[in-house]
């Protein structure tokens, strides 16, 4: 048993290209800002359907505690270079879950005056939010389900997926007990 593939390669490619042609009317000389390491993969596809060369995006890492307080607590450890002042900010992410690194974010750079921040997410699961925000751009909008790939982590792997697969306990195990392989990494439709 692998890992059951939720969103395959083509259709990420295809609706990146929409959300691209979107981008494009959207604004005038925006700012990228991408959440590592997770919103890189998304980051750069994007930017490369965009069609147009020299893009130049800013790349920021959030580490979030959970703790005991409801609340999360956020930290930004790899900081951004440029001064947001004035600026129109596109803000990338791989996942908006609870909405909570988002709106750290966005009230981070609209703090350093920032002109605007839009989100634009490939995947988003509504029925996890605990903060209430605002997204500009969705790729998928995906039920209550851990996923890997395209960028996306479990323990460090499986971000080299081509698709978005479903992480589960059980295809782990197996996965491991296998004997794992980069062969045996690929998901399954089955
Ligand atoms: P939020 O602050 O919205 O709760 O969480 C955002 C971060 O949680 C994402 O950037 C991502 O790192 C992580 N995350 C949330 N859901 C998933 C998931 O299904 N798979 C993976 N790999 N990471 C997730």
């Amino acid at each position: 048993m692998a890992f059951r593939i939720l969103i395959d390669e083509t259709r990420i490619r295809n609706r990146i290209r929409e959300l691209a042609a979107d981008l494009r009317d959207a604004y005038d000389d925006p700012l990228f800002v991408v959440v590592l390491d997770g919103a890189r993969t998304f980051a750069q596809a994007l930017l490369r359907a965009l069609g147009t060369s020299g893009n130049a995006y800013e790349p920021v890492r959030v580490r979030s505690y959970e703790g005991t307080q409801s609340t999360g607590q956020h930290e930004l450890v790899r900081d951004l270079k440029v001064d947001v002042h004035g600026r129109d900010i596109v803000l990338l992410e791989d996942i908006v879950d609870t909405g909570r690194t988002v709106r750290y974010l966005d009230d981070l750079l609209r703090e350093r005056g920032a002109r605007s921040v839009d989100v634009w997410t490939l995947l988003s699961k509504p029925s996890r939010r605990v903060v209430d925000v605002e997204l500009r751009g969705v790729g998928f909008e995906i039920p209550d389900e851990f996923v890997i790939g395209y960028g996306l982590d479990f323990d460090g792997k499986y971000r080299e997926l081509p698709h978005i697969a479903i992480w589960s306990a059980d295809a782990e195990a197996r996965r491991l007990q296998a004997g794992s392989t980069m062969h045996e990494g690929g998901a399954t439709s089955g």
